[in-house]
């Protein structure tokens, strides 16, 4: 893809995350792939209303090298999946409210909705183990939580989200958001 438009979609689908509300507490982060060695990711600590596309950082996956503006302080996690997931061209963390509340179990979440397990691409969604941010342990656990399907959860944290363009990962992250409220529901008549 292009440097300059993969700037123009990272930026927009920041503020896109915040309007769409898939993050509640605090900021995630978006990235999108530029070729089998570079991505675009959104910086770190900035508010995404107030960015721009010259904002956006250009970083190399395998080294991590980057120029600029600091970026997202997850970005292992985004290099992780690019590295691991030839076809994923765009990855989003976020910090989604249903995902979250089940994150915050640590369980998994079974994808009752058949139309959501294709949307997803399993019928259970994992659940990496606890980690601190930017760890190692993060990182190499939550690609490993994503395996093949298209979306892990991050216990007592959140989510990360993962397609072949931005709009099918956007659509991963609003499924996954209705897979997991079914989840609780059935969970609740259950108890
Ligand atoms: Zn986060």
């Amino acid at each position: 893809m292009d440097i300059q438009k993969a700037r123009e979609i990272v930026c927009e689908s920041g503020k896109k995350l915040v309007h769409e509300g898939l993050i509640a507490r605090t900021w995630g982060n978006v990235s999108v792939r530029i070729d089998e060695r570079k991505m675009i990711i959104t910086p770190s600590g900035r508010k995404y209303d107030e960015l721009t596309p010259e904002d956006m950082v250009l970083v190399d996956i395998y080294t991590l090298k980057h120029e600029g503006i600091k970026p997202s302080s997850e970005l292992k996690l985004h290099c992780e999946i690019y590295k691991t997931r030839p076809h994923i061209q765009s990855v989003i963390h976020t910090h989604q409210l249903y995902a979250s509340v089940v994150a915050s179990t640590q369980n998994d979440v079974e994808v009752l909705d058949p139309e959501h397990q294709k949307i997803l691409g399993a019928k259970t969604i994992k659940a990496a183990p606890y980690a601190l941010p930017n760890s190692k342990s993060l990182t190499v656990d939550t690609a490993k939580a994503v395996g093949s399907s298209n979306a892990a959860l991050m216990s007592n944290h959140g989510a990360l989200c993962i397609g072949t363009n931005m709009d099918e990962t956007f659509k991963v992250a609003h499924t996954l958001e209705a897979a997991c409220k079914n989840f609780i529901d059935s969970k609740i008549k259950s108890a």
